[in-house]
């Protein structure tokens, strides 16, 4: 037989049903086992791909042998984001409905960039959306009915760009987008803040230097007083600033900035304020923790991320803004090739317009499995449970006399260190992680070195962090003992 002759060379729907069965059943079963596997996947650089061909096939092969590779090539190179003792940088747990949602987008294969490239995709992720809004409990300025509203962007970086490129557009009364970047510009926010901020910074080309670092007290918060002094210098001396960047929930400590005071020092100067509340924000799904939405009414943009403590996989970041004009003018250009009717009518979204790349995925259609598959009930369940569980070992740490709290505990995170330096916690860290049982990481602050456990697997019961606890101390023991 000739090249491709008899053969379509696809996977026929009987094929695919077949597979499609067998991967559900081996996501099940992982499910199962995730638990039994050391956390921290054990490769060395470089294993993986010395157990690959260096060359790609030539010929199709039968999808078993892909199953096959799955368990004993890809499978020793994973750290189990999913274990029940995962408790390092902060959760991206996921959920059954959450993989059948993302599953089902797959399938449809949609490009959701135009409103009239699928409409069901744009109109349910506004709503989702708009239900996330009272789900949250969040300022109804961010509703899709005002002049505000919701999208999915891949993760809180995007946002944060997004936020900046549409605070710029305001303060530079659309100037930057036609002259480029304009080097009166700068941006505010704290030593605590992610990583992120920073990287927008410099992709919106305002360049490190344009970022100004605001003091923070004690518990590792913003101090509004040292942003007011920050904006009327940086005024007094001719720049333009443009974005606070604020936070609830810093990744390294969980610190709380004071969003209604900062808001307040930002309406004075006319700022955009931007509230990243990533990790946190899901909180506010508990009426009890709303405290993670105080003084939200003056933000200007807010992202929180489902994808980390909501149970719908990465990627799902929901990103807000007040007045959507600002970020459809800082990124929308109208090719003739995506011109339509429905877009020009006015009565319709093009997602396109509220985000960085034209392309985009079907992603709420996992968000939607999953608030649905939960409700309201089920999500506060689990994060009520992880705060819970979190207040507790907070309680033992802080009861030990070996070690000691070093940060607040408001919400899933705990930051705590054995009292003997940074040598030691370093050991503690170095053999726990090697160890397989358990997986936390560390942070710095105020310059020593801090272990932090983020509670919020989905699998994570109260056994698995009291197993924790008496393991750290085990281990502490066992490097002082030499
Ligand atoms: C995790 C986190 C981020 C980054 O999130 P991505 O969605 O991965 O970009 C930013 N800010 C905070 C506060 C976070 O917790």
């Amino acid at each position: 037989m000739g090249e491709g002759e008899g053969t379509t060379y696809h996977m026929t729907p009987d094929e695919f049903r077949r597979w499609g069965a067998e991967a559900v059943e081996w996501v099940a079963r992982y499910m199962e086992r995730v638990e039994e596997f050391p956390v921290l996947s054990r490769s060395a650089p470089g294993d993986i791909r010395r157990s690959l061909p260096p060359h790609p096939p030539d010929r199709g092969e039968p999808f078993d042998a892909i199953f096959r590779d799955l368990d004993e090539v890809i499978m020793p190179g994973i750290t189990h984001w999913q274990s029940p003792r995962f408790f390092g940088y902060f959760p991206a747990n996921v959920s059954g409905p959450s993989i059948l949602g993302e599953l089902l987008s797959a399938g449809l294969g949609v490009q959701g960039m135009l409103w009239s490239t699928s409409p069901a995709c744009t109109e349910l992720e506004t709503h989702v959306l708009d239900w996330l809004v009272e789900l949250f409990g969040l300022p109804e300025r961010f509703l899709s009915s005002g002049a505000g509203g919701g999208v999915i962007q891949d993760s809180a970086s995007s946002a944060a760009l997004c936020a900046l490129l549409a605070a710029r557009e305001r303060a530079t009364e659309g100037a930057s987008n036609r002259r480029g970047v304009d080097r009166r510009l700068t941006v505010y926010t704290t030593s605590q803040a992610h990583s992120s901020i920073e990287k927008a910074v410099r992709v919106a080309g305002l360049g490190s230097e344009a970022l100004r670092l605001v003091g923070v007290d004690e518990r590792y918060s913003m101090r509004p007083q040292d942003l007011e002094r920050a904006l009327e210098e940086d005024i007094r001396s001719g720049h333009l600033p443009c974005l606070v960047s604020a936070t609830v929930g810093t990744t390294s400590s969980n610190a709380i900035d004071p969003i209604a005071a900062i808001g307040e020092v930002c309406q004075r100067h006319g700022v955009w304020l931007h509230v990243d509340s990533a990790m946190s924000g899901v909180a506010a799904v508990c009426p009890e923790l709303r405290f993670v939405n105080d003084g939200l009414e003056a933000a200007d943009s807010y992202c929180v991320n489902p994808h980390k403590w909501m149970f719908v996989n990465f990627d799902c970041d929901a990103f807000y803004v007040a007045d959507r004009a600002a970020l459809v003018g800082a990124l929308s250009i109208l090719p003739e090739y995506l011109r339509n009717t429905a877009t020009e009518s006015g009565a319709v979204i093009d997602y396109r317009d509220w985000q960085i790349p034209l392309g985009r995925r079907f992603r709420a259609l996992k968000l939607w499995a999953t608030v649905r598959h939960y409700g309201a009930e089920g999500l506060r369940h689990h994060v009520r449970k992880h705060v819970r569980m979190a207040a507790q070992l907070a309680e033992q740490v802080a009861a030990d006399g070996d070690f000691e709290l070093v940060a607040p505990v408001p919400l899933n995170l705990v930051c705590f260190r054995h009292r003997a330096g940074d040598e030691v916690n370093q050991r503690i860290l170095d053999r726990l992680n090697s160890s397989g049982e358990l997986f936390l990481t560390h942070t710095r602050l105020d310059g020593a070195l801090v272990l932090r456990m983020s509670i919020g697997a989905a699998a994570t019961e109260p056994r698995h962090v009291e197993e924790a606890w008496n393991a750290i101390r085990r281990v502490a023991a066992e490097v002082q003992g030499g």
